[in-house]
């Protein structure tokens, strides 16, 4: 349906807050980029207003800082760091809770309501994101079953990245700047001297019924070619890059290289870069009871491979040492993802980069073990 050019469209921005009543009256809470403490962070916004504009970010390994630009772009910035994760596998998720009675114990009934939400500014390595976590969490025989429901009432507004931020490599991910499925519409923002509009892609029936409670007009061919113009400009201004002809291959075969021990000498084992990574989906799950022993619950929350107590088993940590988690999710991430759920586990969005207090990067490590690419073809054996 995206590809057909009578499903393109414009709008101007003086009609966005028109798009985002139309989604409201048709039942959807909005979540969306809004400022705060001094990020650009996603949560419910009411309208256009909390939207960031004129705001755009600099990003770099380690560092991240907001700053006005010299227009009101909607959409003028790059990834924070908040992913949409958050709003379909949530950070902390009781899974069951239980009060004391005088025979036994009564289960409280779930509150399984779900919001129908419409998520505003999904970039297109987001998306890509969230395609990824479907097929973890929906796409084998072991469904997670609150995600799915989360999953299944969202609408998709997809912004096209008109910039890259120093930290992105979505194009060697192939994961951006540009996206053609995924979304049910899909905006490009076009500022000049003249105009400020969005060239609008429908991606679904639901984005087109949509489209039909708000002004546009069809786009010209001028419209389209502006709006791809833009997104080649982002791909051409990269911030990083990854050769990944071979990665999974070279990843395995250097099991022991000795890169392994210069980032473990610089990681932290914060966890840091898996909380704010748009795929990362490993949780633990806790039980807790009250003092008076009145009430218990059981609890599911976000956990991280780069907590010691996550790979404990049979009376053990498998994985001590802060080398061998580094490795555990980097190899996971860029190489075992592919053998596991047959795609890459990195779009490329640079989160792990910007968000690494140390300022690690995930490029310039995969780039140094290419570079020295001595490896055994033996898997490792330490701790
Ligand atoms: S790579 Fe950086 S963000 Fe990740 S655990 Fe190590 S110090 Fe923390
Ligand atoms: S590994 Fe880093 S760059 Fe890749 S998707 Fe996760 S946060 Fe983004």
């Amino acid at each position: 349906m995206q590809d057909s050019a009578n499903h393109r469209f414009v709008m101007t921005r003086d009609d966005f807050p028109a798009l985002l009543a139309a989604l409201r009256d048709c039942g959807y809470s909005l979540v969306g980029p809004t400022l705060r403490d001094k990020a650009i962070i996603y949560d419910a916004i009411n309208g256009v207003e909390d939207l960031p504009a004129g705001w755009t970010d600099e990003q770099e390994a380690g560092r991240y800082r907001l700053k006005r630009r010299d227009d009101n772009a909607l959409f003028g910035y790059n990834v924070g760091p908040h992913s949409w994760k958050k709003f379909l596998q949530l950070p902390s998720l009781t899974l069951w809770k239980a009060q004391k009675t005088d025979d036994g114990f009564k289960v409280e009934a779930r509150d399984d309501t779900t919001p129908r939400m419409a998520f505003v500014g999904v970039r297109p390595c987001e998306l890509r994101a969230i395609a990824v976590q479907d097929r973890v969490l929906t796409g084998g025989d072991h469904i997670d079953s609150d995600y799915a429901r989360r999953r299944k009432h969202v609408f998709i507004i997809t912004v096209q990245c008109t910039q890259a931020g120093n930290t992105c490599f979505c194009v060697s991910m192939d994961a951006g700047p540009r996206a053609s499925e995924g979304f049910d519409l899909a905006v490009t923002e076009i500022i000049d001297a003249h105009r400020h509009e969005f060239v609008i892609e429908a991606g679904t029936d639901a984005g087109a019924e949509i489209l039909e409670r708000i002004p546009h007009r069809l786009a010209s061919e001028t419209d389209w070619q502006n709006a791809q113009s833009a997104t080649q400009r982002t791909a051409d201004q990269m911030g990083r890059q990854v050769e990944t002809g071979g990665i999974r291959e070279l990843l395995y075969r250097n099991a022991e290289h000795p890169r392994w021990d210069e980032v473990a000498a610089r990681c932290l084992a914060c966890a840091n870069c898996t909380m704010v990574c748009p795929t990362c989906f490993c949780t633990a799950v806790e039980d807790t009871t009250d003092l008076a022993g009145q009430t218990a619950e059981r609890v599911r929350r976000w956990d991280s491979c780069f907590n010691s107590r996550y790979s404990y088993i049979h009376g053990g940590i498998v994985r001590e040492s802060t080398r061998s988690r580094y490795r555990q999710w980097l190899t996971h991430k860029i190489a075992s993802w592919h053998d596991q759920f047959g795609s890459s586990g990195c779009v490329g969005c640079g989160r792990c980069i910007t968000w690494c207090p140390v300022g690690i990067d995930i490029t310039e490590e995969l780039a140094a073990i290419r570079a020295s690419d001595g490896g055994t073809g033996q898997e490792g054996t330490d701790k």
